[in-house]
């Protein structure tokens, strides 16, 4: 099995459905980056956000719904959640993060995760489902622009701190 398509094996186990739905499922990230961490992910085969038409529109206010049912199910507040897509999708198989705030988890190890939900190579939701309906598609971020964006400080999602590296942040992410 090619890690890249773990999601789709993921989805032919029922133990791993939190919900399903006829158009789509919920199942917990296999290596959560935060106190919860779950993915939504469409039961028909869309490779990523690069597939995405205005016709998807309904389809990604479903996936959108079940986030926030996920939520609801786990008792959690949505104000304590980012919800979005990478930019640079590593894994086969449309999927939108569901994320707590916090990102305290033994898990979040690289500058590279952190710089991936922390910064424009997470698309939150909302920026995603205008794009589809104001301009029809999502363009790939061209890769000098990643590389940019992947190598930015570590700064703190809930203050102005700046950590040198990842052990500092997550010592100071615990303090939150
Ligand atoms: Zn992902
Ligand atoms: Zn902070």
């Amino acid at each position: 099995m090619y890690w890249q398509t773990g999601l789709i094996k993921s989805l032919l186990d029922p133990i791993n459905l939190i919900i399903t739905t006829d158009e789509a499922v919920v199942i917990a990230d296999k290596y959560p980056k935060a106190r919860h961490h779950y993915l939504v992910l469409p039961k028909e085969d869309i490779a990523s956000i690069f597939q995405l038409s205005k016709k998807h529109l309904p389809l990604l206010e479903e996936l959108h719904l079940l986030a926030r049912n996920i939520i609801e199910i786990r008792g959690e507040s949505y104000e304590r959640f980012q919800i979005g897509f990478h930019a640079q999708p590593s894994m086969q198989r449309l999927h939108l993060h569901v994320i707590s705030k916090d990102f305290v988890s033994s898990c979040l190890k690289t500058k590279k995760h952190w710089n991936s939900f922390n910064t424009s190579l997470f698309i939150p939701y909302e920026t995603l489902h205008a794009q589809i309906s104001n301009e029809g598609h999502i363009q790939r971020l061209p890769k000098d622009r990643v590389d940019e964006l992947l190598a930015k400080p570590l700064t703190c999602n809930q203050c102005a701190f700046v950590a040198k590296n990842m052990p500092s942040l997550k010592e100071h992410l615990q303090e939150h």
